[in-house]
């Protein structure tokens, strides 16, 4: 549970909402543009920093609301130049965001270009209880506030300096459809003009597959969504994920089927390959049926090992042959590269860890 405090958290508001709180302070109009492009533009941590508002608007600021900025508490560079940031919240929960560099991308939805990714956090820990992941391990500590999670984004900006981030992944620690009012918060944040202004063509969300917030999330936002789908066989998924015994692949599958596709808009499946577990030729033939005429893609990610999970990575030639399986049948499918490989980038560790040494300090 968040602290119980009652000054509204600024970065978390919207830019109405904004305006109404600096309405009622008594300031102009324009002042609220100016503290907007502020927060999420220029992602100022402190209030010192806003040095063409008023002084005395600041102290104001200061006194009746609250500015609950990260801080970065641990960063590890890995040698293919991915970064991943422990980030501390105001009460001390330690999240992660992972910065994957410039990697060249010819892509249908964006064009060609240098991407710059971060994979954001949207709970400290999680719910879910996926076995091959590392966060479950922690259960669901809170939901992140729509201003935590918009300020992973300015806290690594700030430390990259001039190569900001052009493209945001919803797949760090959390099921961001599980804290679905400050996901949508975040995104309607990011994307605002005055802000950051990401196009949702750079912006995926991925789920564990919560189906009626799939359904939503179509409707509401143009976002991408990518699907964490990992298995063939309810027997199977349900054993490495237990949201489907409450969603199994049938009601996902339907789902997404009825995901409307604006502007081409195509859903992502992401599989991890597991091996001995999901890795099979089998196990690509039954994923090649299931997805068999749907307009998706599959993203193919060998297996970032967890210490203590039992899980392990079946190596690049059971990759390949999953992969020509799915392509012979006509599925789109790529192979995630998998980054940081010499740090600890999977999900969820970098923070456990932290957490166990807090813990036994
Ligand atoms: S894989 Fe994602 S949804 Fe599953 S437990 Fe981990 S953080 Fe949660």
């Amino acid at each position: 549970m968040l602290p119980l405090v009652h000054e509204p958290d600024l970065r978390s508001l919207s830019f109405d909402e904004l305006s109404t709180l600096v309405d009622r302070m008594g300031e102009k109009p324009y002042r609220a543009r100016q503290l907007f492009r502020w927060l999420h533009q220029r992602g100022a941590a402190s209030f010192e920093e806003m040095t063409d508002l008023p002084k005395t608007f600041r102290e104001r600021l200061a006194q009746q609301t609250r500015l609950a900025s990260l801080a970065i508490d641990a960063v590890q560079q890995s040698s293919d130049g991915t970064r991943k940031y422990r980030l501390r919240t105001q009460d001390g929960k330690l999240i992660e965001a992972v910065y994957m560099p410039d990697i060249d991308v010819e892509d249908d939805d964006e064009g060609a270009g240098i991407r710059r990714t971060l994979c954001v956090s949207t709970q400290v820990g999680c719910a879910m209880g996926c076995g091959f992941c590392m966060t479950a391990t922690m259960g669901l500590v809170r939901n992140l506030t729509a201003g935590e999670i918009v300020d992973q984004v300015h806290r690594v900006n700030t430390d990259l300096k001039d190569r900001p981030i052009t493209n945001l992944v919803f797949m760090g620690m959390g099921e961001p459809l599980h804290n679905y009012a400050n996901v949508m918060r975040a995104l309607e944040l990011l994307q605002h003009q005055e802000g950051l202004d990401i196009s949702h063509r750079r912006i995926t969300v991925s789920t564990s597959g919560l189906v009626p917030n799939i359904v939503r999330f179509g409707q509401e936002t143009q976002v991408k969504l990518a699907v964490s789908l990992n298995a063939t066989t309810d027997e199977q998924r349900a054993r490495l994920m237990p949201v489907d015994r409450k969603w199994n692949i049938g009601a996902l599958i339907d789902a997404v089927r009825k995901f409307p596709s604006k502007q081409g808009r195509r859903v992502t499946f992401e599989y991890v390959l597991l091996e001995g577990v999901n890795d099979t030729d089998d196990d690509a033939a039954r994923l090649a049926t299931l997805l068999k005429n749907l307009p998706v893609k599959v993203n193919l990610i060998p297996y970032n090992e967890n210490p203590g999970l039992g899980f392990g990575d079946p190596g690049p030639e059971r990759l390949e042959s999953f992969r020509n399986i799915l392509q012979s049948r006509g599925i789109t499918s790529m192979v995630r590269k998998n980054r940081g490989r010499d740090i600890a980038a999977a999900c969820g560790q970098l923070a456990v860890q932290g957490q166990r040494q807090g813990a036994s300090a």
